[in-house]
Formats: structure tokens, C-alpha cells, sequence
């Protein structure tokens, strides 16, 4: 087995057993394999692996990626800090975006979501305390802004993002975790079930799996360090 394949496995073993581990079914928790920075033939080794949708933060390598793959079944989830002049790019590439924080960019990819593609799957990215960058909103914000890109009909609200700041044990890492489901929980309606907790890295999977994560996205477990500060 090549190093992506096996290093894949291991991730999907952690999962496993984190699951057994916190009372959880393993089909309940998607791995999206995060391929920042990566060139598309590490991509395919994961393909080839069995692991089919994948996670990028930075448009132009994101898009490059995106055409040398077209062949293949691969389901894209932008991650990276939306900027408002590049809405066009990720509502025609993409099928999942985690890192919604305004209105304005949630009118901007409505508007800009090409018809012959399904409506475009959004996560509110939530800035709880101690996060590294100052992207997402307070949380007293999600529930007024949940309902408006709810309303917007070429957009499909699926849940709620978190990305906080490293820290050393499990107790402390789970903190964060549980204040996302607990705002989700308090955000919730019948109709709009807010199913997606985005939320657990390389690092800390464990964690958010034991607080009800339903994506993980990890990078650096499935292909390595990455070697540059992105
Ligand atoms: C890079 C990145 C990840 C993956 O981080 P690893 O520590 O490499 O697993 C997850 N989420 C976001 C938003 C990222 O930018």
C-alpha cells in the first residue's frame, strides 16, 4: 500500500474507534480529506483509496485541481476565507462551502450558482473564543443569519463550522466542540434541521466525534506535514 492509502486507514481506524469509543455509527461521520497544497496525484492515490471528497482552501490551486480531476467522482467542499470577488469561482466549482460569515457573500453565491448544478450546500462558520483567525460570526449572530441564507433558494443550509485554536488535552479540546452543538441545538428548527456539525482536525477528531461532529476535515493525518506555511 502506498503512504496515503495506509496513512487513510489509520484516519479511518481513529475514527472507528472514537465512534465505538462516544456511542456513535461510523457512517454518521464524513471524512473530508483535506488536499490544500497538494498536488492532484496524491489526490488520486486517496481516490484510488476509496476517499472521495476532499477539502480545499485556496481557489487557484483549488481550481487547477478541480480540471485535472474532472474525470473522477470527487465531491469539492471549499474551506478557505470566502472573498466577495471570488464568489463566481467557488458557486460554479465547488459543492460544499464551510466557511459562510455574511449575508453578502451568501446573496453572492445564490445569485451566482450556475442552474444546470444542485443548490449549493453552505456550513455558517462560527467564531467561538480563542480562534486562531477572526474568521467566523459570534454565535449570537448565527441564529439571525441562519434564517436568511435559509430563505435564499439556490442555497442549502446544512449546519454550523468551528475552527478553534490548538490545544493539549482532550477535555480542553472538546470544549469549543460542545459550545457548536449547543448552538446548534439552540438554533434548530423543524425545518431547518441544521444536521452538520464541520468541526475536528487532524489533532483533535477524537473530540468532535465525542461531541457530535458529522464532518471532520483532516490534512496533515492522511497526507503528511504539509511543508508550507499555508
Ligand atoms: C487546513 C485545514 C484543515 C486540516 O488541518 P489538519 O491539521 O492538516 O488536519 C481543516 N480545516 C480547515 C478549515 C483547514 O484550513
Amino acid at each position: 500500500m502506498n503512504t496515503i492509502a495506509t496513512r487513510l486507514a489509520d484516519v479511518q481506524q481513529r475514527i472507528h474507534d472514537a465512534a465505538i469509543k462516544y456511542g456513535r455509527l461510523d457512517k454518521t461521520i464524513q471524512l473530508l480529506a483535506v488536499s490544500k497544497t497538494r498536488p492532484a496525484e496524491n489526490i488520486r492515490a486517496a481516490l484510488g483509496a476509496g476517499q472521495h471528497c476532499f477539502g480545499e482552501s485556496y481557489l487557484q490551486e483549488a481550481v487547477e485541481k478541480i480540471q485535472q480531476l474532472s474525470d473522477a467522482q470527487v465531491q469539492w467542499h471549499f474551506i478557505g476565507r470566502i472573498q466577495s470577488n471570488k464568489t463566481k469561482v467557488i458557486a460554479e466549482h465547488f459543492d460544499w462551502v464551510h466557511g459562510l460569515c455574511s449575508f453578502k457573500h451568501a446573496q453572492r453565491l445564490n445569485d451566482q450558482r450556475p442552474g444546470n448544478l444542485s443548490p449549493l450546500n453552505v456550513c455558517l462558520q462560527i467564531n467561538l473564543s480563542n480562534e486562531t483567525s477572526k474568521a467566523g460570526i459570534a454565535p449570537e449572530e448565527a441564529t439571525e443569519l441562519a434564517h436568511l441564507v435559509h430563505n435564499l433558494p439556490r442555497l442549502r443550509l446544512k449546519g454550523l463550522m468551528t475552527l478553534p485554536a490548538p490545544t493539549e488535552t482532550l477535555e480542553q479540546q472538546r470544549q469549543p466542540f460542545q459550545a457548536l452543538r449547543e448552538l446548534r441545538d439552540k438554533i434548530k428548527t423543524h425545518e431547518l434541521p441544521l444536521e452538520t456539525l464541520s468541526m475536528g482536525m487532524s489533532g483533535d477528531l477524537e473530540a468532535a466525534i465525542a461531541e457530535g461532529a458529522t464532518i471532520i476535515r483532516v490534512g496533515t493525518a492522511i497526507f503528511g506535514p504539509r511543508n508550507y506555511k499555508k
